[in-house]
């Protein structure tokens, strides 16, 4: 107890927790006030009468009427968890997920994991406890592995289904099957658009569920001739609102990615920095996929009083996320859109005008709490010329070799009956089929191995999986587990700060020997033996966030190895060769060789591609000749990224049956120029007959 000299300490400690409960208690009622006030409140017990006495139904509402933050709560208070089951309610965005849980958990006055959670690749919020549990679409289908009739949930809400993420479109597949065999669970579709007949189709004629929203009129305006460079634009216009219009009215502007959104983020706060006092504050908010979580909570807090807010977004902000008190939306016109060839097996994002459904959308997002302004900087004739009127489902221009090795774990092997809302490319699906074939995944009947089998296991990309698997064999799965981690762990290892870039590019060389693969590994080492010190990244020009995040995921996938039994042995240090074979028997098909002028061809398909500037290989001299690379990105030219240095024999060692030792070095074919033709004939062993294999 405490002492004399603190005689009326502990009556003020009681009035501050006193003041603190208050406190709690008054922000719990504005909540509660609040969810009475949106659209979907109002059909409340429709809507759970409607769940009562169908098992399927499809939920349409305009976005920010309260579909994903509301009907799992609505659900949960009607009892549909007291059985001990829980309520999934999947999101096509990690970000969406997270921010989504994060708000009910706070609606709900518990802790986040406690009674709601998310669970999200490499991050599982949740616990004994959860009810209401958001996730990735991914993670559902991934939970399909090991409980193929999901028999935890009582209710799973498939959100954002207009969307149409591959992860989606696979769900909406397997959720209608196990509905036929468990009657008991409940399944909701919800989507944000009108197309919703085309869903209802699909369930066999499920009801649907209009939940109207309100909308107030939205002002659009064009740009009279085309923009030169949309970002300047996009600044300017910005600037220009934030300084004629009256105070009050926040801002969104669609950018396409992450890199763009730091470029004007600096603009803006460079160019605001000189308006004077005269002006009221602009607060900047970023938000994008990769962005940390402690700053994701920052667009939904409004802007101190006479300032105003300003919101740069992906098309995450399109329908995902609903952000309060925006009056304007500028729209550049543009998003990243995943593309994909069969041919050539080349995936890239590229830069690409939205659909105009896309562009409603948008332009919807400030007319939410009153009159809104939208300002697309394109043209009228660009808008109706240009732009398509949907965009195409993701499945239609996706590499599909992971989705299928999950179909496949799943015991789905007719893929081709496989009820899909819209069928994917055949050519993806035997592209899919064929490559999973060279890494041993399947046999050539199309049935899953053993090594496919431990791949499904793995939430890797299958030819990371791969590798993963293949390190056993090379006795370094401690190496490779870590080189997977780092490549896993999504944001950049290194920084370069402007004002000393000369020592970032010189300190990240230093690691750089053997390949980019083996400098992920050397930082994660040297890390590690500083025991993850603070300093040992700033010296190192490391991100320390990537780091932590590199050892989450070691730790989960570590888990993963063990469940399938992959044996975790450490090579001698100095035998990095061990590590580049495993890396190449996952990667072998993004295999590049340096020609005599100097640039390098990939060697299936005999494309010119450039070592990534990031890369620590893009300034060794001489190049090396061999190279494996992870991915290929399209800006100006074809990148690798991530590229270690290889010997031409492994390939015949790692891949036997898909290399042949003469053609590994054979002369480029004379029709080389017709990209990607031929030479795949010239150097890929013929394909052992694949009767069956093909019987998809
Ligand atoms: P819908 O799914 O129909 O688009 P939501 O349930 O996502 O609608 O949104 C309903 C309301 O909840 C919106 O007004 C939105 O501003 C608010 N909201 C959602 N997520 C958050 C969050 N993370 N923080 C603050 N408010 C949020
Ligand atoms: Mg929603």
């Amino acid at each position: 107890k405490a002492t004399a000299m603190s005689g009326t300490e502990p009556e003020d400690e009681e009035d501050e927790l006193g003041d603190e409960i208050d406190a709690k208690a008054m922000l719990q009622r504005e909540l509660q006030d609040q969810r009475k006030t949106l659209p979907v409140y109002k059909f409340r017990d429709e809507l759970l009468k409607a769940i009562a006495e169908h098992q399927i139904i499809i939920v349409v509402g305009e976005t920010g009427s309260g579909k994903t933050t509301q009907i799992p709560q609505y659900l949960h208070e009607a009892g549909y968890t007291a059985n001990g089951r829980r309520i999934a309610c999947t999101q096509p965005r990690r970000v969406a997920a997270m921010s989504v849980a994060a708000r009910v958990a706070q609606e709900m006055g518990v802790k986040l994991g406690h009674e709601v959670g998310y669970s999200i690749r490499f991050e599982d919020c949740t616990s004994e406890k959860t009810a209401v549990k958001y996730m990735t679409d991914g993670m559902l289908l991934r939970e399909f592995l090991g409980e193929p009739d999901l028999a935890s949930y009582g209710v799973v809400i498939v959100d954002e289904a207009h969307e149409r993420s591959v992860s989606t479109d696979i769900l909406l597949g397997l959720v209608k099957d196990v509905a036929r065999f468990r009657p008991d669970l409940k399944l909701l579709i919800s989507s944000a658009t009108l197309n919703a007949d085309k869903l209802s189709d699909f369930f066999d004629m499920a009801p649907v569920f209009k939940i109207p929203g309100r909308r107030y009129k939205v002002d659009i305006h064009y740009t009279a001739a085309p923009e030169a460079d949309y970002v300047d634009a996009a600044v300017a216009t910005v600037l220009q609102l934030h300084v004629t219009q009256p105070p009050g009215g926040d801002i969104l502007l669609f950018l396409t990615g992450q890199e763009e959104i730091e470029t004007v983020e600096e603009i803006l706060r460079r160019r605001t920095r000189g308006l004077g006092t005269r002006i009221a504050e602009l607060v900047i908010c970023p938000i994008y996929a990769n962005l940390p979580t402690e700053l994701q909570a920052k667009i939904f807090e409004p802007a101190p009083p006479g300032a105003r807010k300003v919101v740069l977004a992906t098309n995450i902000a399109e329908t995902s996320l609903t952000i309060d008190g925006i009056s304007y939306v500028v729209d550049t016109g543009f998003c990243k859109v995943k593309s994909y060839s069969p041919r050539t097996g080349a995936e890239s994002l590229l830069v690409q005008p939205i659909s105009k459904a896309s562009a409603a959308q948008r332009a919807g997002r400030s007319g939410r709490t009153g009159p809104g302004k939208c300002f697309r900087l394109f043209t009228e004739h660009s808008y109706r010329e240009d732009m398509a009127d949907e965009t195409v489902p993701e499945i239609q221009r996706s590499n599909l070799a992971s989705v299928v090795l999950s179909l496949k774990a799943l015991g789905v092997n007719d893929l081709v009956g496989f009820d899909f809302v819209d069928p994917p490319a055949s050519e993806a699906l035997l592209r899919a089929l064929e490559d999973l074939f060279a890494l041993g995944a399947l046999n050539s009947r199309g049935e899953l191995t053993k090594t496919g089998r431990r791949m499904a296991e793995l939430p890797l990309d299958p030819m990371l999986a791969k590798a993963v698997v293949a390190s056993e064999r090379y006795g370094c799965s401690e190496e490779v587990l870590t080189v997977a981690s780092m490549l896993s762990a999504g944001n950049a290892v290194f920084y370069r700060p402007r004002d000393r870039a000369l020592l970032a590019d010189a300190a990240r060389q230093r690691f750089s020997a053997g390949g980019d693969h083996v400098a992920l590994l050397n930082v994660y080492t040297e890390w590690e033996q500083s025991g993850h010190s603070a300093q040992w990244c700033a010296d190192h020009f490391v991100q320390p966030r990537t780091m932590r995040r590199a050892r989450d995921v070691r730790e989960q996938l570590a888990a993963l190895m063990e469940r399938v039994e992959i044996e975790r042995r450490s090579c001698s240090s100095g035998d990095l060769d061990a590590v580049r074979k495993a890396i190449t028997a996952g990667f072998f098909r993004n295999t590049a060789q340096r020609r005599r002028d100097g640039l390098y061809r990939t060697i299936k398909t005999w494309r010119t591609v450039l070592v990534h500037p990031s890369s620590g290989m893009a300034r060794l001299d001489p190049p090396p000749r061999w190279v494996v690379y992870h991915e290929l990105v399209e800006t100006s030219n074809e990148y690798m990224r991530q590229v270690t240095e290889i010997k031409p024999e492994w390939q015949l060692e790692v891949a036997p049956h898909y290399y042949q030792e003469n053609n590994l070095d054979a002369p480029e074919p004379k029709k080389a120029k017709a990209h990607g033709q031929g030479a795949a004939v010239a150097v890929e062993k013929q394909s052992p007959s694949l009767n069956g294999f093909f019987n998809v």
